[in-house]
């Protein structure tokens, strides 16, 4: 829609039906609503202290909660044909090619200040001066976003004040020749077009934040323009990481020259996310390289350890008053003649985040056992598993089934993922030589009743886990293995004792993460001949999963995807309950053949392994066959 000079569609604005009766014409209202607006609108009128906008009928009605503000805004942009813009915000200003560099902004807003905009309710968005060479006049055209066009005469107001303030003091540069020669002379010497564009309020209001924050940030801590440029699209990619609740950002170039990559993982699926994609000539590699350094100084990682091959550190960044804690780390990566060229991770750590046994995807069976052996407690548990298969979620539920007031527990993590009130939480700093070694070999003077260990990872911090188990304590900590029954082995292969391992190990388990069934769309679904032949799926069940599609319309409560988070797949193995499992435990599979023979009167495996406990959950309809074969394809699941 074109955006006319305010001349040109005041006259009409003037003519047109009273907004009222264009909401009666339109369907938007009924006439007893507007009856009950108007009578609003008289007794407002009635009271001078008021503001002159609750006299305004479309006011009245948005206020009544009778039409929305879009309602009115498109009734007005229909009738003056005018442009709405929806959704306004400083992204929609770029993508119309409005020019929000620091010093178009600076031009704009220095003209006319943000904080008095933002009293003004209205946002100019561009303007220029043009000679006309005509009558000599110059002309300043002024564009900007309004929510109400009753705005136009205070607009020309204040732009008249505004040029005459800046003819005074502003270098006029004229910047093109105009052949609208304009009619609406304010100043005898200066012609004033305005063209508006409706915006709702609240989205103008927002997006004069935006560039307030901008604009300070240029003022405060930022050296160039890029440098500008850059901390507004990292703060983007992080807003719209944790919008989308993703967990981790992948950042890298496209090529050796540059561009950009940008991917998140949600759920445990890795996108790329097309709307940070940029090419080599608009983000060469100087640029990528310009983007990585502010990457790194805002996580406050100094210059000199850059040179450093792989980079950690960490970031506190608030949103909508909610701090979040991520984690840094960048790693050099082959590319092309380039030997390294940083690739940045970033994890977003949300503190809210489910730790409850019930609620992790176990079968009442297995939170019983959990519940059971932790009643009492002393001894190890030990979690495996592949990176981000919700181990540490695990952890943190079994945890929350202790009784943490009247026992001093203890977490060592790199980095710490949950915020545990009841516990004294250490974050690892190899840096500063509070390693997992170190903090594990003081670890029994600090009087502990419970300690969780992020990671068994060497011989050394095995055996200090084990010595504190067989201490008397509850150890709870991660090792890796391909499955439960392969943890004996592992740690034996790590220097530790078998009489160790029996006499501490109270549970093991393993799991992975499966994508959860959206109940609102789930539909039977028949597995293809691939999916039947790799899980061995059987031709008399009925299996389900979540479609995407509710009455011909996308699933309002997974957006499409069929699922809903994820939920895990349990091994579970309480060798504590069972003291003659060392006699089993010679090999895995004589340890696995122990455990899944193991049944209740009903015939029900009691210790079904990952594969036994997936079939459960599909009878179930909780995951869905093909949810289960991306993550067996992917990991590997049969021994
Ligand atoms: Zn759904």
């Amino acid at each position: 829609m074109k955006i006319k000079r305010i001349e040109e569609w005041v006259p009409i604005f003037r003519k047109m039906p009273k907004v009222g009766e264009l909401l009666v014409q339109k369907k938007k209202i009924t006439e007893d609503q507007l009856l009950t607006a108007i009578h609003i609108q008289n007794e407002n009128r009635e009271n001078p202290g008021l503001d002159p906008k609750k006299t305004l009928i479309g006011q009245i009605l948005i206020e009544r909660g009778d039409i929305t503000e879009n309602d009115l805004l498109t009734i007005f942009s229909e009738q003056l044909e005018l442009p709405y813009v929806q959704n306004l915000s400083l992204r929609t200003l770029e993508e119309q090619g409005i020019e929000t560099n620091l010093e178009a902004c600076n031009k704009m807003y220095g003209l006319c200040p943000l904080e008095m905009l933002e009293t003004q309710e209205f946002l100019p968005y561009k303007f220029d001066i043009a000679k006309d060479e005509e009558n000599g006049n110059i002309a300043w055209n002024v564009f900007c976003f309004s929510a109400d066009p009753w705005d136009y005469d205070k607009i020309i107001k204040l732009f008249q004040q505004l040029i005459m303030n800046a003819n005074e003091s502003l270098e006029v540069e004229i910047i093109t020749e105009t052949n609208n020669k304009s009619d609406f002379s304010l100043l005898n010497v200066t012609d004033l077009n305005v063209y508006i564009s409706f915006a709702r309020r609240n989205d103008i209001l927002r997006t004069i934040e935006e560039l307030k924050e901008f604009l300070y940030m240029g003022v405060k801590d930022v050296a160039s323009e890029n440098d500008y440029v850059t901390i507004r699209l990292f703060r983007e990619i992080l807003n719209f990481g944790i919008q989308t609740k993703s967990s981790d950002i992948h950042i890298l170039p496209n090529n050796a020259n540059g561009g950009l990559q940008v991917r998140l993982r949600k759920d445990g699926v890795l996108a790329e996310e097309s709307r940070f994609t940029r090419g080599s000539e608009k983000f060469p590699i100087q640029s990528y390289d310009e983007f990585v350094n502010v990457i790194l100084n805002e996580a406050k990682i100094r210059s000199h350890e850059k040179s450093v091959m792989a980079l950690d550190g960490a970031l506190q960044y608030s949103v909508d008053g909610v701090t979040y804690d991520m984690r840094i780390a960048s790693v050099p990566v082959l590319m092309g003649q380039r030997l390294s060229v940083p690739k940045i991770t970033i994890r977003i750590l949300y503190k809210g985040n489910t730790r409850d046994v019930n609620r992790i995807g176990m079968l009442p069976n297995q939170i019983k056992i959990i519940k059971q052996l932790y009643s009492k407690s002393e001894g190890l548990t030990l979690l495996t598993g592949p990176t981000s298969s919700g181990k540490t979620t695990t952890i943190y539920s079994i945890l929350n089934c202790m009784d943490l007031a009247h026992h001093a527990c203890y977490t060592i993590e790199n980095p710490v993922e949950y915020e545990l009130p009841q516990a004294a939480q250490i974050q690892v700093e190899e840096k500063l030589g509070l390693t997992f070694a170190n903090i594990l070999r003081n670890m029994l003077r600090q009087d502990p009743d419970i300690v969780f260990v992020g990671e068994m990872r060497d011989h050394e911090s095995a055996e200090s886990v084990l010595h504190i188990a067989n201490t008397g304590h509850t150890v709870l900590s991660t090792i890796h293995a391909n499955s439960a029954y392969k943890v004996p082995q592992r740690l034996i292969n790590m220097g530790i004792s078998p009489h160790q391992i029996f006499s501490s190990l109270n549970l093991v388990i393993s799991q992975r993460l499966v994508h959860k069934n959206c109940p609102e769309c789930l539909k039977e679904y028949n597995p293809t001949g691939f999916e039947r032949e790799l899980l061995g799926l059987s031709s008399d069940v009925v299996y389900m999963h979540g479609t995407g599609v509710v009455n011909n319309e996308t699933c309002g409560r997974c957006e499409g995807r069929g699922y809903i988070g994820r939920i895990g797949l349990f091994e579970i193995l309480p060798t504590a309950m069972y003291p003659e499992w060392e006699y089993h435990a010679d090999t895995p599979e004589r340890l696995k053949n122990y455990f899944t023979s193991m049944e209740n009167e009903d015939g029900e495996k009691l210790y079904p392994d990952l594969m036994e406990d997936a079939k459960i959950k599909m009878k179930k309809g909780w995951i869905s066959p093909k949810s289960l074969a991306s993550v067996f394809s992917r990991l590997e699941m049969k021994d």
